[in-house]
């Protein structure tokens, strides 16, 4: 076969899997929801009086029926012992169906009951929650139970998911062929399908796909939609409401290990084994376009590294939370190693790149030399001083989480210091926070430091009322949130004074030390300065020898290549990319993103001999930026939001792009808590962050 032919097929199995990826991706969201709802119906099932599967059994079996009945719906709701509690209610749910007259939603208890024996409750649960944890405690018996759980997920669950298949499938097909000749029992254990409800043949191809197990989630959803409109329609052949829900729990969690569905999905994520020849792609930095970039290449025949320094990529728009003590710095960062660990061709590597010898194509990670056949640089931006790199260690910035847990320390040992100091001049420096540059992230931090001193501690000192702590907000231009429409900066700067920040504009910063800044000739004593105020990219322009733009940027080219290095790339902060109607892709995550995403694109058709793709052209798809717990704006263009309306979108948004379902629940639960209740979770002096501020202690007076 040519190697066009395998590229064909390649680049075909690659489209087909990403569809089944997007496709599992929705499956994967919607699978823990379905799995709370069918519980929640369960429960109120079997706990509503008059529901109970049959009063005689009552007068058979005695109080545990009522036991199992009444504290079973509870456990199963809360997800605690889902599986043994599932057990006693599929045995009773059995007894009451074969001891009485039997009822159409009897089976589907029971299919419901035998399936949360087999697989156990989904992510929404405690078990779930407690499973690790149990499995390493010292409880008695605990590690067996959790063996027990694994050997049934393992072994049981692939085969009851058959089971039920097949019996939806035969009740199916049996209805449509031939429902008189279904003997008695078997009507009674059969689900009542209605397949009335579909034509004969289409009945007939939704057993035969069920039974093997092709297309499930489609054919659950057609299945529950024909049901359901059957019931909305109020005809004789609509299904029992537990139907539904056990074809949506199959739907969503699809058709297991035994059908044709997990062939093709297997078959299509399998990744060829990448020849030894095969081109090398080194990327560096895991930003978001780095990223963005090793997701778009983790298919091809190609081996490809992602390089950084550190082990984790990092979500910077939440790092001011960090910061502020609102979140912990787990739940902005995942470990890169993880994202990628089914993607066999991808090798991550943690390690500081200083410098490229281009004539050898070779990159220099932790003083070893790494070869490339294409280079990707992503390796984005820090703080820029304008010139004054002495500010750097009196005025700190905000971009790693390093940044972000010693500006927190500081913050704190301010607030810490100023309780143990009699002197009310050294206290008021110690309580004056001035933040340089209102940017969003100056904006930003300003608005949830003052939320911090007027809410979050409001008891926890004798000395001072911490709501009497000075937020100071500087800015050089002549309004805050430049890049925004002029409105919106004017709400934005009216919400910040409303939080008690003082907001000046046209003022220029002219000095910083450790005991203020001047600003505008007049000097201002602050324990605390922040620097929000530039960014300066990476070293990669001097690293491959090009003349960079005033912000330190590589020039590139229409698509993302260096001039002169064909096979080099630079994308995200570090690159100046005029992509924008002919103007800068901005620094901001989603331009990074398209800029990743686009490169592997460029790289996947040079790897496959196919055409290039279009140049470059990002795709603005608006700006956010919040003001406290209560207020933010957001800038689409036309469409301009501001207020509540825009603070909610702008959380929905952040949670939305955090990459990992452990970090959205954290963030969420972290900002429900302190929301509700002012309670700032993270209030931890780590490090050396008391330092500064207790220079203002130590005597040195400001002036
Ligand atoms: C505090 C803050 C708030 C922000 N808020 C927003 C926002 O609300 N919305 C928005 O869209 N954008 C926001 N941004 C901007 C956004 O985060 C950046 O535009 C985006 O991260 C750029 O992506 P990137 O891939 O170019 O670089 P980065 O995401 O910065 O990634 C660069 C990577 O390269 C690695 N690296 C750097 N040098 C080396 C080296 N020598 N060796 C190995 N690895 C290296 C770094 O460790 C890092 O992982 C914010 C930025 C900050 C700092």
């Amino acid at each position: 076969m040519s190697s066009g032919d395998s590229h064909l097929r390649d680049e075909r199995r690659a489209q087909l899997a990403a569809l089944l990826d997007a496709s599992g991706t929705v499956l994967r969201l919607a699978a823990p929801l379905v799995d709370l709802l069918v519980r929640l119906s369960l429960a109120k099932a079997f706990f509503a009086p008059g529901m109970l599967p049959s009063s005689h059994l009552f007068a058979q079996t005695g109080w545990p029926t009522i036991i199992v009945q009444v504290a079973g719906p509870v456990l199963l709701a809360a997800g605690l012992w889902v599986r043994p509690v599932a057990l006693l209610m599929l045995v009773l749910t059995l007894l009451a169906q074969t001891s009485g007259p039997p009822q159409d939603e009897h089976p589907f208890w029971a299919a419901l009951f035998g399936w949360y024996v087999a697989q156990g409750a989904g992510p929404l649960s405690l078990d779930h929650l407690l499973a690790k944890g149990l499995g390493f405690s010292p409880l008695p018996l605990a590690g067996r139970a959790m063996a027990a759980a694994d050997w049934l997920d393992r072994w049981v669950g692939p085969l009851y998911r058959l089971a039920v298949r097949l019996w939806l499938a035969a009740a199916l097909a049996g209805d449509a062929l031939a429902p008189s000749m279904l003997p008695a029992t078997a009507s009674a254990m059969l689900p009542a399908t209605a397949s009335a409800m579909l034509p004969r043949p289409w009945a007939l191809l939704a057993a035969a796909l069920l039974g093997v197990g092709l297309g499930t989630p489609l054919v659950a959803a057609g299945l529950l939609v024909a049901g359901t409109s059957m019931a909305m329609a109020g005809t004789d052949h609509a299904m029992t409401v537990y139907a539904p829900l056990l074809l949506a729990l199959l739907g969503v969690s699809g058709a297991g290990r035994y059908s044709l569905d997990s062939l093709i999905a297997a078959r299509m994520h399998r990744p060829a084994p990448p020849a030894d020849d095969a081109p090398h792609i080194v990327i560096v930095g895991a930003g978001f376009g780095g990223m963005a970039c090793a997701a778009g290449l983790r298919r091809e025949r190609a081996r490809v590294t992602l390089v950084d320094r550190y082990n984790y990529h990092l979500f910077q728009p939440l790092l001011y939370q960090v910061a502020t003590a609102a979140l912990s710095p787990g739940d902005i960062a995942i470990p890169v190693r993880g994202v990628f660990r089914d993607h066999p061709r991808l090798r991550v590597l943690c390690g500081q790149v200083s410098g490229m010898d281009i004539a050898n194509r070779c990159i220099t990670v932790d003083g070893r030399r790494l070869p490339y056949d294409m280079l990707v640089l992503a390796t984005g931006a820090s703080h820029g001083y304008f010139g004054h790199a002495e500010w750097a260690a009196a005025a700190p910035g905000l971009k790693s989480l390093n940044d972000a847990t010693s500006i927190r320390s500081r913050i704190l040992a301010a607030f810490e210091q100023a309780e143990a100091t009699d002197d009310p001049v050294v206290r008021d420096t110690l309580l004056t926070f001035l933040i340089c540059g209102a940017g969003p992230t100056g904006v930003e931090l300003a608005g949830a430091i003052a939320e911090l001193a007027r809410h979050g501690m409001e008891k926890d000192f004798r000395n001072f009322d911490p709501a009497s702590a000075r937020i100071l907000l500087v800015q050089a231009g002549p309004r805050v949130l430049p890049q925004f429409a002029e409105r919106l900066s004017a709400f934005a700067r009216a919400s910040l004074e409303a939080l008690g920040v003082e907001v000046r504009v046209n003022s220029r910063v002219e000095m910083i030390d450790a005991k203020g800044v001047v600003v505008n000739g007049e000097r201002i004593a602050a324990a605390t300065v922040l620097w929000a105020a530039g960014v300066v990219a990476s070293p990669a322009a001097a690293w491959l020898g090009q003349e960079p733009d005033n912000a330190g940027r590589i020039k590139v080219g229409p698509d993302l290549s260096v001039p002169g290095l064909p096979n080099v790339f630079a994308i995200g902060d570090t690159a100046l990319a005029l992509a924008w109607d002919g103007q800068p892709a901005p620094g901001l995550a989603p331009a990074a993103k398209q800029a990743g995403a686009y490169v592997a694109s460029v790289l996947r058709a040079r790897l496959r001999g196919s055409n290039p793709p279009q140049p470059f052209r990002y795709r603005h798809q608006g700006s956010l930026a919040t003001i406290g717990r209560k207020s933010a704006v957001a800038d689409f263009g036309r469409v301009k939001l501001t207020g509540a309306l825009a603070w909610w979108l702008w959380g929905a948004v952040h949670i939305l792009f955090l990459a990992r379902r452990r970090n959205q629940f954290a963030v969420i639960l972290g900002w429900v808590w302190s929301y509700f209740t002012f309670d700032v979770g993270v209030r931890l002096i780590t490090g050396d962050g008391p330092s500064r501020a207790g220079a203002a202690l130590a005597g040195e007076q400001p002036e």
